[in-house]
C-alpha cells in the first residue's frame, strides 16, 4: 500500500491512473479506523479499480477545542488495518498546511437550510468546515465515485448538495451505518466510552427502535416527547436533541405526508463524549 502525504504528489500518481481510464473510489476519514470505515473502504473496493482512503483530522470542522485534542491519533494501527484488506489503497495522510495551502480556514457555504438544523444548530461553523475539506479532497482527488456512511446523515444530504452546486464530476455513494453488537453506530469516539457506558449505549438505538415503532401510529409531537422522557429517565445519556424530519430537506415534520420518506435523528452526550446516531422511520 502506497502512503502519500504530498497533494501534488498524489495527483500525478492519480492522473496515470486516470489516462489508463482506472475507476478510482474514495474514502475521506479522520482515522482511527473502525469497522464503519471498512465497510465503505470494501465497497469502494468492489465498485473501483483503485481506492483512495484519506486519514485528515480536519481543524476547521471542530466547533469543540477539546474535542479536536481529544481526537484519536491511530496512524500506525490504521495503515495495518487497510493492509489486511487490500492492496489496491492508496492511503493520503495530508498535513493542514499542505492541504489547506497555509490557510486552515474555512468557506462559507448556503445548502438551502440543509446546514441550519440539527448538527449546524449545535455546532456553528461545522458544517463550513466539512464542506471545505471535502472540496479541497475532492478536487485534489477527483475521484469516480466518493462514499459517505448514513452515520452522518446530514454531513452525506451536505455533501451531495455541495457537489450538485460546485458541478463536480463525481458520484457520491451512500453506505448504511454499521453498528456494534448492541446496536451502537461505530465511531472513533467510542473508544473514548467507558466499559459500562458503551454497554449501555444500546440505549440510544434501542429508543430510536420504538420511535421508529411508534411512527406508524403515534403523531411526530407524541414520540418527540416519549423519546424526551426516555432521556430523562436515563442517568448516563444526556440528550442534545431528536428530530424526526424529511430525508430530503431536513426540516422537522409537523404532519407526515406518505409520498416522502422520514429519518429520526438524536444526538447524545455521556461521559463527556457527543455520539450521534439516525434511523430511516418509513
Ligand atoms: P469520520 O472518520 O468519522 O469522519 O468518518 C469517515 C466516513 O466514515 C464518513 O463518511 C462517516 O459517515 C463514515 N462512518 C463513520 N462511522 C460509520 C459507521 N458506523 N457506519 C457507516 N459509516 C460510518
Amino acid at each position: 500500500m502506497q502512503v502519500i502525504q504530498d497533494k501534488e504528489e498524489l495527483k500525478s500518481v492519480l492522473e496515470k491512473q486516470q489516462t489508463d481510464n482506472l475507476a478510482v473510489g474514495f474514502v475521506p476519514t479522520m482515522g482511527a479506523l473502525h469497522k464503519g470505515h471498512l465497510s465503505l473502504v470494501e465497497q469502494a473496493l468492489t465498485e473501483n479499480d483503485i481506492v483512495v482512503v484519506s486519514i485528515f483530522v480536519n481543524p476547521t470542522q471542530f466547533d469543540n477545542k477539546e474535542d479536536l485534542e481529544k481526537y484519536p491519533n491511530t496512524l500506525k494501527e490504521d495503515i495495518e488495518l487497510l493492509q489486511t484488506i487490500s492492496n489496491n489503497i492508496i492511503l493520503f495522510t495530508p498535513t493542514k498546511e499542505g492541504i489547506y495551502d497555509g490557510q486552515i480556514t474555512s468557506k462559507t457555504y448556503e445548502f438551502n437550510g440543509l446546514e441550519k438544523v440539527m448538527e449546524g444548530a449545535f455546532r456553528p461553523g461545522h458544517f463550513n468546515g466539512v464542506a471545505t475539506i471535502v472540496e479541497l479532497l475532492l478536487t485534489t482527488v477527483n475521484p469516480n465515485k466518493a462514499y459517505f456512511g448514513e452515520k452522518d446523515f446530514q454531513q452525506l444530504q451536505i455533501i451531495t448538495k455541495l457537489v450538485a452546486n460546485k458541478k463536480l464530476p463525481v458520484t457520491i455513494v451512500p453506505c448504511p451505518i454499521s453498528r456494534e453488537e448492541n446496536g451502537l453506530a461505530r465511531s472513533s469516539r467510542n473508544e473514548r466510552l467507558s466499559k459500562t457506558t458503551r454497554k449501555a449505549a444500546g440505549f440510544i438505538f434501542k429508543t430510536l427502535q420504538t420511535a421508529k415503532r411508534k411512527f406508524g401510529t403515534e403523531n411526530v409531537q407524541d414520540i418527540k416527547e416519549w423519546v424526551q422522557h426516555a432521556f430523562a429517565k436515563n442517568t448516563i445519556f444526556e440528550m442534545e436533541y431528536f428530530e424526526i424530519t424529511d430525508e430530503s430537506t431536513l426540516t422537522p415534520a409537523k404532519k407526515v405526508q406518505s409520498d416522502l420518506k422520514y429519518r429520526a435523528f438524536i444526538a447524545v452526550y455521556a461521559d463527556g463524549v457527543r455520539l450521534i446516531d439516525n434511523m430511516p422511520l418509513n
